[in-house]
């Protein structure tokens, strides 16, 4: 069997892995991956709030509800309304707000001020950690979201294979998008990367995009399954078995130890939460507040008017696995790190 507690694998040993179903491989990989987990912060689970404060999206991704071909409803939250829901979600114990956006060409015009207003109010007045996830954007706005304080800068090429690149998201530059992130490392933000399992991607695309992860410095490494939005030319897609998405997470904390690898609350809602735990995430996103007229990405109302994405009902599953959410202080330690 293939000796899994180390970091240095090959893309073939890799590819082995994304391609086995040998139950017993599987089972080594996932605890291998607690352990490992365990080692770097003991029993201790981050959480983030979602904060995802405009719908609007001035490009046509195949794979999202959102793209601006849809024929949907859509919103574009206040800054009132952006910091009453970021302090509730702070208030309920997340440790970081991330603040999602399509790429909503009103802000463009605006170039960026109400966010890096939001982003200063955060930092400052309650003392929480910004991720902010705005798209592509010039390095003129990165500058800006950065001197406004913001930690981490987050945008998903969900493929690095550029042919697939081209068919998800349609229209749009591969470089731009790379170097965007690029340029937001180089600023000092902490950068997260991501990939979509589910879409046309087969394991050598997958093993390319978790060593393109580590080669471009992402503290934050994401991997979720595709779900088919209603609407959208993707929607009688399948969505994928689950177990390609928890061998990546595994594989991504094998590779990537000190690594922040969310649990995404948005594919399965709550009830999705423990297997990723299990295969070695230490991170829950998409803790959205109930009833607050915000909406997810992947399954943009599943479990949330039912108070289902919160950290109250993560905390109770947590517990009965002997793990804890983290305080916000421990965060910001663990974050001061990964940017060292
Ligand atoms: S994935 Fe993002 S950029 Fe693409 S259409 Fe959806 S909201 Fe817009």
């Amino acid at each position: 069997m293939l000796e899994l507690n180390r970091d240095d694998f090959t893309k073939a040993e890799l590819v082995k892995v994304m391609r086995s179903d040998d139950p017993e491989l599987l089972q080594e990989l996932f605890s291998t991956a607690r352990k490992i987990r365990k080692e770097i912060q003991g029993n201790k689970i981050f959480a983030y709030g979602f904060v995802y404060f405009t719908t609007y999206c001035r490009n046509n991704c195949n794979f999202c509800y959102y793209r601006n071909s849809n024929d949907i409803e859509r919103y574009r939250k206040n800054e009132e309304e952006v910091l009453a829901t970021s302090k509730a979600l702070i208030e309920s114990g997340v440790n970081l707000i991330d603040l999602t956006m399509g790429e909503d060409p009103q802000y463009h015009q605006e170039k960026f001020e109400t966010v890096a207003n939001i982003i200063k109010k955060i930092k400052g007045e309650y003392d929480t950690p910004v991720m902010i996830s705005p798209g592509v954007v010039s390095n003129e706005i990165i500058d800006n979201l950065a001197d406004a304080g913001a930690d981490f800068y987050a945008l998903y090429q969900e493929t690095h294979n550029r042919e697939l690149f081209a068919k998800l998201r349609v229209g749009q530059d591969y470089d731009e998008r790379m170097n965007a992130k690029l340029y937001a490392k180089e600023k000092g933000m902490l950068i997260e990367e991501g990939l979509l399992a589910g879409v046309g991607e087969n394991e050598e695309d997958i093993v390319d995009s978790l060593l393109t992860m580590g080669e471009i410095g992402a503290s934050q490494v994401r991997v979720m399954s595709f779900i088919p939005q209603e609407g959208s030319p993707m929607e009688n897609c399948a969505t994928p078995d689950r177990m390609e998405e928890l061998k990546i997470i595994a594989l991504m904390r094998l590779l990537y130890p000190q690594a922040l690898i969310p649990a995404s609350l948005d594919v399965d809602g709550i009830k999705g939460l423990k297997d990723r735990i299990n295969a070695g995430a230490n991170l829950i996103t998409s803790i959205i507040p109930p009833k607050s007229g915000f909406m997810g990405v992947a399954h943009n109302t599943m479990d949330v008017d039912e108070g289902g994405r919160t950290v109250e009902e993560a905390r109770g599953i947590l517990d009965q696995m002997g793990l804890r959410i983290a305080t916000r202080e421990e965060y910001k330690e663990f974050i001061k790190e990964a940017g060292k």
